[in-house]
């Protein structure tokens, strides 16, 4: 027999909800993130793991924590989401390049890792709300640093029963970045470009969810709302699913042996990917450590060194802009976490983030962050990194995964430890094109757009994805821009809200 597993708010223990009511709430009422109330163990074991594809591995991992739905539910949805959609028929394959594994997470339709849990999310969200009698019509607002924005609504447009919008920041994306969110297709769906940063957008999305008066509103005609973020556990838990299905592929590969631990890192922006591999080892993952890789937005580097989380400092927007980020909204939930699960010192914590942009935990807290290891690529040496792994491989990867790449030398080269390392690769390089060409072949820079793609072929000898393909040719559809204290006005304006 199964157990049931609830989830509560990081903030608030006396909320309890089911899974399904998690992913219909996304956050919860009281600002918190729902976590579950206890991690289950996964009942499985190697041999399976690396003989099972990636839908089976998907079950396996989804019925334990998604435990309010049904066998013929959950199939049905992975069913639904892993299909001919993603270019490759194992979904995520690992590659093995120089020393390390690269995990590619960026086969789905928007070639970043977000399709691996937004190709699912809304099937999850449809039969959430069937199961729970909603006849409101959900409304998904989504803050997207440039990835989540394109891969949720390619999720949800035309979805019945469901509308989007997304807000990103006018002048922190890339250019394919843009014009993928700015060319897309469905009624349902809104695209609004801010005059300001990720985290304005973040917080700004936050703060209508839990605004009584827009919601007051909303119900009046109908409508709920819900995320696409990582801060929805929708989106948590079919990202746990490609951490189990790794260690599967270096079974099969003869990497590891069964039960052997390995390393993994995450080139880190909101901690959601991180928190994945984080859960997957509480698990029973066997995992080491977890490298966290940061950009030159290093906010948690300092965190892990000195255990005082502080945002007061410049944003920089650097060429791997899915991670600029200073808020990273999932370490909540470890916070929550390492406090022994204590919601009144994670609202504390939280408070004192949001009124004096800083918090610092305990030294007992201190003391179970021991499973990370935290550091930084600065601009120059992603760069590089890109550069090196392309002379010592043939390998072209994408400037997040070079960020991973880099910290992940920079950990081997301090501590000599040789474990065996999964690197998340978490961007098809085309979707930086400019930035990883002209780290190969700096001479490139004043070339345009598409002759950088057609290069990147060239160089890659990997085919221009039909993501790519359809942007070069489809027409702008969206042209909203407004300032970065308007967003509230925007949604009500665009719902019709009276
Ligand atoms: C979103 C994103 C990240 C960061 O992932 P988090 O879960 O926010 O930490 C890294 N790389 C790429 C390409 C992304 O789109």
């Amino acid at each position: 027999m199964q157990q049931t597993i609830m989830y509560k708010s990081t903030r608030n223990s006396d909320l309890r909800v089911t899974s399904s009511q998690a992913i219909l709430q996304g956050l919860a009422p009281d600002g918190g993130l729902f976590v579950p109330e206890k991690l289950p163990v996964w009942d499985g074991d190697f041999r399976r793991l690396s003989e099972q594809s990636y839908q089976e591995t998907a079950y396996q991992i989804m019925r334990l924590l998604l435990t309010d739905f049904t066998e013929e539910e959950l199939k049905d949805c992975i069913n639904k989401a892993y299909d001919a959609k993603f270019d490759d028929p194992s979904m995520a394959p690992l590659r093995h390049e120089g020393d390390a594994y690269y995990l590619e997470l960026f086969h789905g339709k928007t070639i970043a890792f977000k399709d691996m849990a937004l190709s699912i999310l809304p099937h999850l969200m449809t039969v959430a709300a069937r199961k729970n009698q909603i006849t409101d019509e959900i409304v998904i607002l989504t803050a997207t640093s440039g990835d989540t924005g394109k891969a949720a609504m390619a999720g949800f447009a035309d979805v019945p029963g469901t509308k989007i919008i997304v807000f990103y920041p006018k002048d922190g994306v890339s250019r394919v970045q843009e014009l993928q969110m700015r060319t897309q297709r469905g009624g349902n769906v809104h695209v609004v470009g801010i005059d300001g940063n990720f985290d304005q957008a973040q917080t700004g999305v936050k703060k209508i969810f839990r605004d009584p008066e827009m919601n007051r509103r909303m119900k009046a005609q109908g409508l709920r709302f819900s995320s696409a973020n990582s801060i929805n556990i929708g989106r948590l838990v079919p990202q746990i699913v490609y951490y189990f299905y790794a260690y599967g592929q270096l079974l099969r590969q003869g990497a590891v042996k069964p039960g052997e631990r390995i390393n993994i890192t995450v080139p880190t922006g909101n901690f959601g990917n991180i928190l994945a591999a984080y859960y997957g080892k509480r698990m029973g993952l066997p995992v080491k450590k977890l490298i966290c890789a940061s950009n030159e937005n290093k906010v948690l580097v300092d965190f892990f060194r000195t255990g005082a989380y502080d945002k007061n400092r410049s944003f920089k927007l650097t060429s791997s802009p899915s991670m600029d980020i200073l808020v990273s909204s999932n370490l909540e939930r470890l916070i929550y976490r390492i406090s022994g699960d204590d919601s009144e010192q994670t609202a504390k914590l939280m408070s004192a983030l949001s009124s004096q942009g800083v918090y610092k935990i305990t030294d007992g807290m201190y003391t179970k962050l021991s499973d990370f290891y935290g550091n930084y690529a600065s601009e120059e040496e992603t760069a590089e990194e890109i550069a090196q792994v392309y002379r010592d491989c043939g390998y072209v990867i994408d400037t997040h995964t070079a960020v991973a790449s880099k910290v992940c030398r920079k950990y081997r080269e301090e501590t000599k430890d040789t474990t065996p390392v999964v690197i998340a690769s978490t961007a098809s390089p085309y979707k930086f094109a400019r930035a990883v060409v002209c780290a190969i072949e700096p001479e490139m820079a004043e070339k345009t757009d598409s002759e950088l793609i057609d290069e990147l072929q060239t160089l890659s000898g990997v085919r221009i994805p039909e993501a790519i393909e359809d942007i070069r040719k489809a027409p702008i559809l969206h042209n909203t821009f407004i300032a970065g204290d308007g967003m509230e006005k925007e949604v009500a304006s665009w719902l019709g809200l009276s």
